[in-house]
């Protein structure tokens, strides 16, 4: 039982490490816990504060003899930043990662340091009362003055920093023109309330028949006692939106806060805006682009009762509502919803974890469950509910599947396949729109025979081998490795490599084949840019382009009712990325891109084109069949022990030098394989990572596979302890990773 334990007296202090330690009197051994308030003696004299426990521990950092006892548990009651401190145990113990990483997570601080925030100059005249100003600052010869108010004419709102800079101005002439009622100075938020008061409009139609179903049936459970989680299974456009809005609707009714998790890149203005016409000022959206401070400021207003429902990606998930009534994952199937630094907590698990505390509700929805999602569902963990048609009829678009072998057989090394470039040259002529879609997302280089379509695999992992520099095929979960062929071992055939076809190469040819197109292309590199992003979608979206050339981030997101056909270059480009979610990330990314066609009132058709026309992924996409590609996923993770049937704990290790990550890294596992005794846990690697080495360090990996979370978690906690203890070992950059999705 722990004697020690590790108090904080003020979280809104920028540093929350700065933890004291106390003894735990004998009464208190065994009742405290991790998020408790105390009541503790600090400083000289009788002086007491209340603080909260952050951990428990035998180990006493100070000198015994000096530590001072807890005084009382407080009787203020369990708190919000109590449950949110036992959130942060709870992600640190699955996820692995410092108590300090996941308090600097769940409780966000204010940042003493004054931030930049993103302001933006904006006019608040009109024209022609600018026009005056101008002539007036022009007789005056005050230039300053002249070249912002000019560029306000231009533009009506200027990003500040930008302006400044640009226009070589300092900030007591922007000063001077807002007090002269010319301009504004914002702090810019993303979709600010656009909605007045008398604009409002709670109930824009009656939910349908099988929306109001859900509805009641999730009233109905809750009423029973049955807090399962919820997962709508619905294509987009289905209307689960309005289901959340309408559920968010009683929850508020009952006094009480809901949270809405959105892909960022997923949350439009069109969604925005029925958010706000129904819940008005009791909105708030936050976003990536947010300042810290900014964020904290949301996050303040929120514990104050201000703002009832919270919006936004992963992080809002962390809103210190007093009262929190559901959390909403939309997409639950997005990587974006895993964190990539420590603690690398799931937002969804994290959520159900959260409203267990908060006895809250969860509601998940996807056009493409994640495996682990639908099998929750599928065994009665969750509670399954399916929205099957689109709500305005629109019809799912029609799927080809092009056998790109087929293709090469017959002569055509094009990247365009014949049926691709027909229906293109269709299109182009009616004036419709085209999209086009190189998933290489994740791509490793894998290696694969376009005659035969015959791709090379590690023989105990199943997952693609990657191709790296002098030809060698790397495993990255086991660190199997070969050296390339010459020749396809399936069928003997020279046309064996890598894939190589970037967007640009893409656009040039569709450029050449159709001279009279105007082709937009959209990837890392025409993004970079602030708003490059919004601006090439809206570009295309207002018919300045025929053609859109681009990576998975033109899938999401907006709408473009006049794209009657979307075609997918490669298939195969996701599909043999070398991890065992290859399958399911492309049956998401074929989904979605099908469906990207045919929004609008013409029918829309998708053409896919690969090399595996026979891959499960591939068929059940093409015949939009969700369940049959489940059935089949399920039954491959089932075989290869992948989660959801078991679970992978990867242990990722840096270092500068090789030699010495060698060394460690293989002494690492020695020591895990004596922990792992007779635990049933397969102990894999270690391999190169993904990205073996970044900024001159070297990185490997070492997974742990089992089918009891709690062996895993209790070896992560005991490598933990050793790990501590010697030395070697603590020069080791050591990061755990449950279950990860976006690799290392
Ligand atoms: P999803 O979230 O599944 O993509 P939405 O809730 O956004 O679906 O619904 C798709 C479209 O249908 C939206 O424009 C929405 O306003 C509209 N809609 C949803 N439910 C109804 C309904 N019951 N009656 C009329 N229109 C609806
Ligand atoms: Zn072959
Ligand atoms: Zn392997």
């Amino acid at each position: 039982m722990a004697r020690y334990a590790n108090v904080i007296v003020d979280i809104s202090m920028e540093k929350l490490d700065k933890t004291f330690q106390y003894r735990i009197p004998e009464e208190l051994k065994g009742v405290l816990a991790v998020g408790m308030q105390v009541v503790v003696p600090f400083g000289n004299g009788a002086r007491t504060l209340t603080g909260y426990v952050v951990e428990l521990t035998d180990v006493c950092e100070f000198d015994p003899l000096r530590t001072k006892e807890i005084k009382e548990i407080s009787k203020k009651g369990v708190s919000l930043e109590g449950q949110m401190i036992s959130l942060a145990q709870w992600m640190r113990g699955t996820y692995g990662a410092t108590m300090n990483q996941a308090l600097k997570t769940v409780l966000p601080v204010r940042k003493k340091v004054q931030e930049k925030t993103r302001k933006r100059l904006v006019r608040t005249i009109s024209l022609e009362e600018a026009q005056t100003y101008l002539k007036l600052f022009e007789q005056k010869h005050q230039t300053a003055r002249l070249r912002l108010l000019a560029a306000l004419m231009d533009t009506p709102q200027l990003d500040y920093r930008l302006a400044a800079e640009q226009l070589h101005l300092t900030a007591p002439t922007i000063k001077k023109l807002e007090e002269m009622g010319i301009l504004k100075v914002e702090t810019e938020t993303m979709f600010r309330n656009p909605v007045k008061r008398s604009e409002l409009c709670p109930h824009p139609f009656d939910l349908t028949q099988q929306q109001q179903e859900i509805v009641d049936d999730i009233q109905k459970r809750l009423a029973e006692g049955d807090k399962r989680p919820s997962l709508i299974h619905g294509v987009t456009g289905s209307g689960k939106t309005a289901v959340y809005l309408e559920l968010i609707g009683k929850v508020l009714e009952q006094g009480r806060e809901a949270i809405v998790l959105i892909p960022e890149i997923a949350l439009t203005f069109q969604t925005a805006l029925r958010f706000y016409k129904r819940f008005g000022d009791q909105v708030s959206i936050i976003n990536s682009r947010l300042s810290a401070g900014e964020r904290y400021d949301q996050f303040e207003r929120a514990k104050r009762g201000e703002v009832k429902v919270m919006i936004g990606p992963r992080s809002a998930l962390f809103t210190p509502f007093r009262n929190l009534g559901m959390i909403v994952i939309d997409e639950e199937h997005e990587a974006s919803y895993k964190s990539e630094t420590a603690p690398r907590y799931h937002a969804r698990e994290t959520a159900v974890e959260r409203a267990r505390m908060a006895d809250a509700i969860v509601v998940l929805g996807s056009a493409t469950p994640s495996v682990e999602s639908y099998d929750n569902a599928q065994n009665g963990t969750y509670c399954l509910y399916k929205l099957k048609q689109r709500i305005f009829g629109q019809t799912l678009p029609s799927v080809e599947i092009v056998d790109l072998r087929q293709e090469l057989k017959e002569g055509n090394r094009s990247i365009l396949s014949r049926k691709l470039r027909q229906l293109m040259e269709e299109r182009l002529n009616k004036g419709q729109q085209i999209m086009l879609f190189l998933n290489r997302r994740g791509y490793a280089g894998f290696v694969s025979c376009r005659a035969c379509g015959h791709v090379l695999k590690c023989p105990h992992c199943d997952v693609s081998l990657s191709l790296h520099t002098g030809g060698r095929m790397i495993c990255h979960y086991c660190g199997y490795e070969e050296q390339a062929e010459k020749a396809c071992p399936s069928c003997g055939s020279p046309y064996i490599g890598a894939f190589r076809a970037g967007t640009q190469q893409v656009a040039e040819v569709v450029q050449r084949e159709f001279p009279k197109a105007r082709v937009l292309r959209m990837d890392m590199d025409t993004t970079k840019n602030k708003d490059g992003h919004e601006k090439i979608l809206e570009a295309f979206s207002e018919g300045r382009a025929d053609v859109l050339v681009g990576t998975q981030m033109i899938v999401k997101g907006h709408d473009f009712p006049a794209v009657t056909l979307v075609g997918v270059l490669a298939a195969d480009l996701s599909l043999y990325t070398s991890d065992y979610r290859a399958s399911e990330r492309t049956f998401q990314l074929l989904t979605q891109s099908a469906g990207r066609a045919g929004r609008g009132r013409e029918e829309g058709t998708a053409v896919i084109q690969t090399y595996s026309p026979g891959h499960y992924s591939i068929e059940t996409a093409a015949a939009q069949d969700y369940e049959l590609f489940f059935e089949k996923e399920l039954a491959y993770r089932r075989l290869m022990e992948y989660p959801p049937t078991a679970y992978l704990l990867a242990v990722y290790l840096s270092h500068g030098e090789k030699e010495a990550l060698e060394e460690r890294a293989g002494s690492l596992k020695e020591i895990l394989g004596k922990l792992a005794g007779e635990k049933a846990v397969q102990i894999i690697g270690p391999a190169d990572a993904y990205v073996a080495k970044v900024k001159d360090i070297y990185r490997k990996v070492v997974y742990l596979k089992g089918r009891e979370l709690k062996e895993l978690t209790k070896l992560k906690g005991e490598l933990e302890a050793v790990v501590q203890q010697r030395e070697e070992l603590q020069q080791l950059n050591i990061q755990f990773d449950m279950n990860p999705m976006n690799g290392f």
